[in-house]
């Protein structure tokens, strides 16, 4: 079929997802950059503008800060085989899949692992760490931030309390959040945090950013045991992005580049100003959402994500049918549920370059229309209505209420 395949065309998507997000022209130019040794003096250089860039998105000094060569996934795995070892206990917060897969992994290790789970679409309890943990030695706790597969945010400052009660370090999964959502990793004593390009960072997906403390370190000098991953193995892959720069595996070159550009544009924007964009968005999506008589699926305003927004599927509305005429008839993707929740919930990620006033409107316009189609009573008119009054409302509050 060679003959047959033709130019690389895709649909001009808007994706509405949590994750990949839009990517800005500047950053698919960045991509197109021709290529460099990845030991080349030059790059090797132009890898300290990165990480550079990086602690300032992370808000660290920390010196081990890179991206790794590897999705979100990839970020987790390297949080949690690094710093445990067979023997060793931990504690993950499990109310979602992506913490159920930290669970999995850090299982993997050999590591005594209690899951301390709350129902999905809840926050985890920090008081149920703090009983699970009493009177044992343990190494770790792990938790996500933003719960994308739930909508669900957790309050790190509390789980950062229950860990130093323990003397744990904590580990956190930002892959959905970072530069979304407001995180201070110095500020907040986050001892790693991993994340994700193609989320709210809105670069191609392949590289999830760490970074870890002093601490960490330390815990992995001591170590008794090989890292039972090499390729994951933070204790060689930090001689590449340290001082030394020597070779570990061949770098993704381009994405390294893509990610610089894609972080230019968040230091540019500010972080303060890009939180609160995402803030105001999703303020309008939700406002949006409910005039239209649905209901977001986080019933605790407190516990949810800022960068995703799950929606209940209403009863007797076919939640693949909608998606699929998102797609087909306006070309806006959005996400549906994972394992328990198939079916039952629409994702909504308003990430990065997806998060804009513009595609708000567009997106609450289009989903009246299908829902409208798919036989589900709507009001006319009712979500643009009330997403167009809750930004000048927003608007007012971002201007002090002058103009
Ligand atoms: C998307 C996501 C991941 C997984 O990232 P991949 O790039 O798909 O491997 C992990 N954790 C959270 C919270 C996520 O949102």
């Amino acid at each position: 079929m060679a003959n047959g395949i033709g130019e690389l065309l895709p649909p001009p998507r808007l994706m509405l997802t949590p994750g990949p997000s839009n990517v800005d022209p500047r950053v698919y130019r960045a991509l197109a950059t021709p290529l460099v040794g990845h030991l080349d003096p030059w790059f090797t250089e132009m890898m300290g503008d990165v990480q550079g860039l990086l602690r300032q998105v992370f808000q660290t000094q920390n010196r081990v800060t890179f991206p790794i060569s590897a999705s979100g996934s990839g970020g987790i795995e390297a949080a949690v085989v690094n710093p445990l070892e067979p023997g060793d206990e931990a504690i993950i917060c499990v109310n979602g899949t992506f913490s159920e897969r930290m669970a999995i992994i850090a299982e993997r290790t050999g590591a005594r692992v209690m899951r301390v789970e709350a129902p999905y679409g809840r926050a985890v309890d920090p008081e149920d760490v703090r009983r699970a943990g009493k009177g044992r030695k343990v190494k770790l706790v792990g938790i996500t931030h933003g719960e994308s597969s739930t909508a669900v945010a957790n309050d790190l400052n509390a789980f950062r309390r229950v860990a130093d009660e323990l003397e744990a370090i904590l580990v956190v999964d930002t892959v959905s959040t970072l530069a979304g959502m407001p995180l201070d990793v110095d500020g907040q004593r986050l001892d790693i945090c991993f994340s994700g390009s193609q989320k709210a960072i809105s670069a191609p997906p392949g590289l999830a950013p760490i970074t870890l403390n002093e601490r960490v370190e330390q815990m992995l000098r001591a170590r008794k045991t090989p890292v039972q991953s090499w390729y994951f193995d933070l204790t060689t892959t930090m001689n590449y992005w340290g001082k030394e720069r020597t070779y570990h595996h061949t770098a993704p070159i381009s994405l390294i580049f893509a990610l610089r550009e894609a972080l230019r544009l968040v230091v540019e924007e500010g972080l303060s100003a890009r939180w609160e964009r995402h803030r105001q968005n999703q303020q309008a999506l939700l406002a949006g959402i409910e005039a239209m008589g649905l209901e977001p699926f986080v019933e605790t305003p407190a516990e949810r994500m800022i960068t995703v927004t799950a929606i209940k599927v209403p009863a007797g509305v076919d939640d693949r049918k909608v998606r699929q005429q998102l797609l087909d008839e306006f070309n806006i993707e959005i996400a549906g549920g994972f394992g328990p929740l198939k079916g039952k919930i629409w994702r909504v990620g308003l990430l990065g370059c997806s998060s804009t006033k513009n595609n708000v409107l567009l997106f609450l316009a289009a989903f009246e229309k299908v829902l409208l189609d798919q036989g589900c009573k709507v009001p006319a008119g009712a979500g643009v209505g009330a997403a167009v009054r809750s930004y000048a409302e927003t608007s007012a509050v971002a201007t002090g209420g002058k103009k």
